[in-house]
């Protein structure tokens, strides 16, 4: 069994086959996905598919995209939809300087409050990097300073991750998982795969991030959360170990991390 850790199911790339989706994603041995918000809208989409199905867990949250839109208002009704039955994380939120559709000083201001938001309901977080390692590490560690030994472990995970050894490892010490998905599988990809093969498993998820991500061999294609497989096998080889051991220690902590029993 695997569990796909961020799968925008919400989003209209599914509205067509959303059932049939789930429905593979089961017959592939998937045993739950979550689903992030990334505005409001995505957020209560999200909450409301947790409600439908059994193995849907939503998060709710305002990506960096859309920063400038969390106003009091919407923080308010995020701070409600959190205390939803089935949601079990703050995301995603971040910082995205490659695609910078927001200014950068509401990007960090959304990312901090969101941030406390986390830390108030004591809930992980799922966290988007994109082009911003630097000030990300910098928010990360000064919110889990102040967070202390208060918090619950794991404190969230660094999804889609792009960064190095170094950000990794300060990532473990401020409670972090690292999540992997399709591009694991690219060919060019050595980078990435010479990481994920030193990163002890114990700190590693698997995602999708579909419907984007797509993994060689359906490299440009809708993603689905079934294909989480092809990034667990990709792991599996890279590490030398079958495939069920990459399942089992990969849902042991995708469960611990989500706090899902
Ligand atoms: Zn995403």
């Amino acid at each position: 069994m695997l569990v796909d850790t961020h799968c925008h199911l919400d989003f209209p790339h599914f509205d067509a086959d959303r059932e049939v989706t789930l429905e593979r994603a089961r017959g592939a041995g998937i045993e739950f996905i979550v689903n992030p918000g990334s505005d409001m809208e995505s957020s209560r989409r999200a909450v409301s598919l947790a409600g439908n199905y059994p193995d849907v867990y939503a998060a709710v949250g305002i990506h960096p995209h859309n920063a400038l839109s969390l106003d009091a208002a919407a923080l308010t009704e995020l701070r409600a939809l959190a205390q939803s039955p089935k949601v079990v994380a703050i995301g995603e939120i971040g910082l995205d300087y490659y695609r910078d559709l927001s200014p950068r000083a509401a990007q960090e201001e959304a990312f901090r409050l969101q941030l406390d938001l986390a830390a108030e309901l004591d809930k992980p977080v799922i966290i988007h990097d994109r082009d911003a390692h630097a000030d990300v590490a910098r928010i990360l560690e000064e919110w889990s300073n102040a967070r202390g030994s208060k918090g619950g472990w794991p404190a969230g995970v660094l999804h889609a991750f792009s960064g190095d050894r170094e950000l990794a490892e300060a990532g473990f010490r401020w409670g972090f998982m690292v999540a992997i998905g399709g591009p694991l599988t690219f060919q060019n990809a050595r980078r990435l795969q010479g990481l994920a093969r030193e990163l002890p498993l114990i700190h590693l998820v698997v995602e999708t991030d579909a419907p984007y991500l797509s993994p060689h061999p359906y490299r440009g294609q809708r993603n689905e959360p079934a294909r989480v497989t092809l990034v667990a096998e990709t792991l599996a080889a890279l590490h030398g170990l079958p495939l069920a051991e990459i399942a089992r220690q990969t849902t042991t902590n995708a469960r611990r991390l989500f706090r899902i029993k």
